[in-house]
């Protein structure tokens, strides 16, 4: 009996999702000054208006992470 596992491997195709229920993208932002977080939006600017009355309630907080959210979708390749 060999302990070797047996792997099956298929050709893969990857793709943005395109089923209705996934965004194409959502947004998020952190302030580096205090890990302050946006709520994540599909709509940039409503991430950007976020930060923009965050840094007007907190002058010296300058700096700011982006993060993005992108769906995608494995499909057998044939
Ligand atoms: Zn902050």
């Amino acid at each position: 009996m060999s302990a070797r596992s047996v792997m099956r491997f298929a050709d893969w195709t990857m793709r943005p999702e395109t089923a209705s229920e996934a965004p194409a993208m959502v947004h998020e932002f952190q302030c580096t000054t205090c890990c302050a977080t946006s709520s994540p939006d599909e709509d940039f600017e409503t991430v950007r208006d976020w930060a923009f009355h965050h840094t007007g309630r907190n002058p010296s907080h300058q700096g700011y992470r982006e993060t993005v959210t992108r769906f995608w979708r494995m499909t057998l390749t044939n």
